[in-house]
């Protein structure tokens, strides 16, 4: 379905990122991956997933955060795989305080890798997509991008940031063979989660399955995560030809997280 596209997914080193990375490598896509970790255990999932499903692999280690790698890295990906034809902004990070403590340096620093390298990798890849009058992005928002929760600041502002750039891109791009989305993901057993479930169970003197259970608890209905695999499901699915006329959406996988 997706035999010789070229998809670009942010922060696919690990978690959600890597979920969809090999979704769409499943569908046939060639792959950019990029993200911080071991470069041995990174080599190791090029080969994996190049291995599995015979599509083209790259790797490119771009600080999200800094503008001008978010650049070069959809160049680099146009010049190693040829095109960038899906792209995923899915990298992400997330700090926990209340406004009156929250550090100043990690506001910015939420802003800039959750938010503004969205922003400047769709600069980047939209006036290729336009030459081909073809295109999918993709942005891992999140509940958050949806609802707020207290002690996540710059989370929450960046992800609704995210769904209203969403919207707006899908205007600019509704006459074109591009459109763009957004995932909203709840609670996913990733490492981003893990570290909140620590840090709970910290706080609160509590064993790890408890805090786990308590987090579920306290907002996803379904008391079940969701998983790598089933948001890259949604994004194998908005890349579909049957997406053509989904635009500007915001897809909930929080097992009825904000239905409530
Ligand atoms: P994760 O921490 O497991 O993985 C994050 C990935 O992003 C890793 O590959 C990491 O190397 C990469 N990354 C982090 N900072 C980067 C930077 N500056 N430049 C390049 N790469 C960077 O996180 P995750 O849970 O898989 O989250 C992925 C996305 O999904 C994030 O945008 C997150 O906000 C969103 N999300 C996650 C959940 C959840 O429950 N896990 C829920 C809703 C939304």
């Amino acid at each position: 379905m997706l035999k010789d596209k070229v998809a670009l997914v942010t922060g696919s080193t690990g978690g959600i990122g890597l979920g969809i990375a090999k979704a769409l490598a499943e569908k046939g896509a060639n792959i950019f991956l990029n993200g911080f970790g071991d470069t041995a255990q990174i080599q190791k999932l090029k080969e994996e997933i190049s291995g599995r499903w015979g599509v083209r692999v790259t790797y490119n280690d771009a600080d999200i955060s800094v503008p001008a790698q978010v650049t070069e890295m959809v160049s680099q990906c146009i010049s190693e795989l040829g095109s960038v034809d899906i792209l995923v902004n899915n990298a992400g990070i997330q700090h926990t305080a209340a406004v009156e403590d929250f550090p100043d340096d990690v506001w910015e620093k939420v802003i800039a890798t959750n938010l503004s390298s969205n922003f400047y990798a769709c600069k980047a890849a939209l006036p290729h997509m336009r030459r081909r009058n073809w295109g999918r992005i993709i942005n891992v928002a999140s509940v958050h991008g949806l609802v707020g929760s207290a002690s996540k600041s710059a989370y929450v502002a960046a992800k609704h940031g995210v769904v209203g750039l969403t919207k707006v891109i899908a205007l600019e791009t509704a006459r074109s063979g591009i459109t763009c989305n957004a995932i909203c993901p709840g609670w996913v057993l990733t490492p981003l989660v893990q570290k909140q479930i620590d840090d709970k169970a910290e706080h609160q003197g509590v064993s790890r399955e408890e805090a786990r259970a308590s987090l579920l608890a306290d907002k996803q209905p379904s008391l079940e995560f969701a998983t790598p695999e089933q948001v890259g499901g949604i994004a194998v699915f908005l890349s579909s030809a049957s997406a053509d006329q989904i635009r500007g959406a915001t897809f909930s996988v929080d097992g009825g997280w904000t239905a409530q």
